[in-house]
């Protein structure tokens, strides 16, 4: 555990100190669950938004993008379930009083017990060697089982309460389980209460006539509200999806986890509307369609995981999310819910409008149903960037931090260094600044030795220096130096446009989804 809370915080510093996330308004103190991208997070951030929209949106004769207003009608959030149902069931420990989600404590509780099994599994690994069967060891030891089975009890219980909104129940099960709190490890509780996620503003300038509105806390209801727009307007034939990339808010009560669990973050989400009755096959479809999205990033495969829900949200049939293995365990990082018609079926009670599709191939009118997908932009963040954090040991015996981010995400492509600062070296490598930077971003760096310029675009994980010296000035070429192998080639410069363009072209990296 120890060990988590290390990687994790060095994470964290590392990205304050290498110009990806800082607090906001750190001169104040900055703002819980709160946080800016700086210069190179932007990057890495922009850089993900558009593989993502390049997957989702470009590739797919069938899917458009839009761009819907955070506000919206506020009448949205009745129709979408979000005023009556967007609730957290909260409990405060009285001695510390630090607030909890109730079901967050329980489901850590249950993940303890299970990581207590994956002990079990290593140290039997470690006794029996080659020969272990780890699915056989699993079915059939006693103490697994036994710690299995109290988990599962543990979280069907709590999902029957939460589906009858049976609070004291929730309360019940955290005083039988015994947690307490961390922080003042006392079971002093108070009774569970239900708080609603979304912050309210106001519109309009006098108080009689100014209208209650949210900040939207997903980005999905605007493209429901848009459906019948873009089918119109863009002649759109079911199967069809709407994508969007954007800003949501929720009032989170348990903000703790860095760029995790923000108050104000980014999703990109897409709802594909289909026939009634293909949800089934639309949903498996698009599990697997996102994963491989995933998988063509080059993060290996046993950090991702599927979870099915027990507990379905009022509009789902059924959903899945893609765990990832953050530095703090496997957790959520995208959702793929069939939705149903619940929405659209929703707003057309509450707009009185007509939300239906014509299918002429059944010569019918329906409201089609609509599978999800939705993944936090900065959640998808942090998984790249805790994966690709790395501190390694070189031959010489010397430590090195590398953040092997895939080159097609990387914010700098390549930095470019003249050995010395003087005999005309500078000036041959702002040359091929001006060549590259129409291309790619590219870095002048001419300040220390090169070993030490080498280490600072390692940490920010640049995949190329250049680096100019006195034979460029004879033979026009340079050395090639790549961030993770160390290797270095000598290249004509007149290839180095070809060469980057090669490993970081988006266009190369996605075809990897058909083969994964
Ligand atoms: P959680 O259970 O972690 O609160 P959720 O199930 O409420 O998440 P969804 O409503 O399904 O999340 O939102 C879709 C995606 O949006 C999530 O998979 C996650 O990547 C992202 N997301 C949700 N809430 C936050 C948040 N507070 N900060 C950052 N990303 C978030």
């Amino acid at each position: 555990m120890a060990n988590q809370e290390d990687d994790f915080k060095r994470v964290v510093s590392h990205a304050k100190e290498y110009g990806y996330v800082v607090q906001s308004s750190e001169i104040y103190d900055g703002l819980s669950a709160v946080y800016d991208y700086a210069q190179n997070g932007a990057e890495l951030k922009r850089n993900i938004r558009e593989y993502w929209w390049k997957a989702m949106v470009q590739l797919h004769g069938n899917i458009v993008g839009i761009d819907a207003a955070i506000f919206m009608h506020p009448t949205t959030w009745k129709a979408s379930g979000h005023v009556d149902a967007f609730n957290d069931p909260l409990i405060d420990n009285k001695d510390s009083k630090k607030r909890y989600r109730a079901d967050v404590l329980v489901e850590e509780h249950a993940a303890k017990i299970e990581a207590k099994i994956e002990k079990e599994v290593a140290k039997a690994a470690k006794r029996f060697g080659e020969a272990f069967d780890q699915q056989q060891f699993l079915d059939t030891n006693p103490r697994v089982q036994e710690y299995q089975q109290q988990a599962d009890a543990i979280v069907k219980r709590l999902a029957r309460s939460l589906e009858k909104e049976d609070l004291a129940d929730v309360k019940a099960l955290i005083e039988e389980l015994e947690i307490a709190c961390p922080v003042s490890g006392s079971r002093n509780w108070t009774e569970v209460k239900q708080f609603n996620l979304m912050f309210g503003t106001k519109l309009g300038a006098s108080a009689d006539s100014a209208m209650d509105l949210y900040l939207r806390p997903e980005t999905a209801q605007g493209i429901f509200v848009n459906f019948l727009n873009v089918q119109k307007s863009g002649r759109m034939k079911i199967p069809f999806g709407i994508a969007q990339v954007g800003k949501a808010f929720r009032n989170e009560i348990v903000a703790r986890q860095f760029i995790f669990r923000m108050r104000e973050f980014e999703q990109m989400e897409m709802q594909f509307f289909i026939r009634p009755g293909q949800q089934k096959q639309w949903y498996e479809y698009w599990k697997e369609a996102r994963l491989k999205w995933h998988l063509s990033l080059g993060i290996p495969a046993e950090n991702y995981r599927f979870h099915d829900h027990e507990k379905l949200a009022h509009y789902a049939d059924a959903a899945a999310d893609i765990e990832f293995r953050f530095p703090f365990g496997f957790k959520e990082l995208e959702g793929i819910h069939s939705r149903t018609d619940f929405d659209l079926g929703s707003h057309e009670k509450y707009s009185g409008k007509k939300l239906q599709y014509f299918d002429p191939e059944l010569d019918e009118h329906y409201v089609p149903y609509v599978i999800e997908t939705s993944i936090g932009l900065d959640r998808m963040f942090l998984a790249v960037f805790s994966n690709a954090l790395q501190e390694e040991t070189l031959e010489d015996g010397s430590t090195r931090i590398v953040l092997r981010l895939p080159a097609v995400l990387a914010p700098v492509k390549a930095a470019v260094l003249p050995l010395i600062k003087r005999d005309g070296l500078p000036e041959m490598a702002q040359q091929i600044v001006e060549d590259l930077k129409w291309d790619f971003i590219v870095q002048y760096d001419e300040k220390d030795a090169v070993g030490r310029r080498y280490r600072r675009q390692d940490a920010i994980g640049t995949p190329f220096c250049i680096t100019v010296d006195h034979q460029t000035l004879e033979d026009q070429t340079v050395t090639l130096r790549r961030r993770d192998s160390m290797e270095q080639e000598r290249v004509p410069m007149a290839s180095l446009s070809a060469r980057i363009h090669q490993e970081v072209d988006m266009k190369h990296w996605l075809l990897r989804m058909g083969a994964v």
